[in-house]
């Protein structure tokens, strides 16, 4: 998601598309004409979990998605915190579980969301109590769970080739995207991924 301010945040001037040499040469972005604001873009970092509760692998669905996909526990990092406390906060926010162990699992760029998404692998104890943000969960064995050929999907597939498993890809929906990805909103559920079969609600 790319979102395209039209003001200046420092003076509240429009912004414009100009061309500014840069160190890979002339480039247009949105800049201020009027003060040396430049709205650079970047990807927003994004933390993910794939949770590991009881040896299965908990998955959750977004209550503002469309579509009936699961994914993997996300959240945008806070100002002020590590990105092992950052999804650790998450984890606790979004499923009510603590977090005993946390490894990174990689780091994957989803461009679609302008997203870098940071994946850990985190052991979780206690009982799901799942925030108002997310409408149900699963919990699937390592070997019940497909992956998204993109995002943390791609997280998921490397933490499955680790344990020795080869990782079972599935599509993307395309018809359906969630809204919390249309511009100009503004999500704590960034980075949506992940998959489960159809079946009993965990
Ligand atoms: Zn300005």
């Amino acid at each position: 998601m790319i979102t395209e301010y039209r003001f200046c945040p420092a003076c509240a001037s429009p912004l414009a598309l100009r061309s500014e040499l840069e160190d890979a040469g002339l480039t247009e972005r949105l800049r201020c004409p009027a003060c040396s604001f430049t709205h650079w873009n970047n990807p927003t970092p994004v933390l993910a979990a794939i949770v590991e509760l009881d040896g299965q692998v908990l998955l959750a669905r977004n209550a503002a998605w469309q579509h009936r996909m699961m994914g993997l526990i996300t959240g945008f990092m806070e100002a002020g915190e590590t990105p092992e406390q950052g999804i650790s906060r998450e984890i606790g926010e979004e499923t009510g579980l603590s977090v005993s162990a946390l490894t990174l699992v990689g780091v994957h760029d989803f461009q679609r969301m302008n997203q870098v998404i940071i994946t850990y692998h985190a052991v979780a104890h206690g009982q799901v109590q799942l925030s108002p943000e997310l409408a149900e969960y699963r919990l699937l064995r390592p070997e019940q769970v497909k992956c998204w050929r993109a995002g943390t999907g791609l997280a998921l597939a490397d933490w499955l080739r680790s344990r020795g498993q080869e990782p079972v890809f599935m599509d993307l929906p395309t018809a359906d995207e969630p809204r919390a990805s249309a511009p100009g909103e503004t999500s704590d559920q960034p980075g949506f991924q992940q998959s489960a079969p159809p079946g009993r609600r965990a």
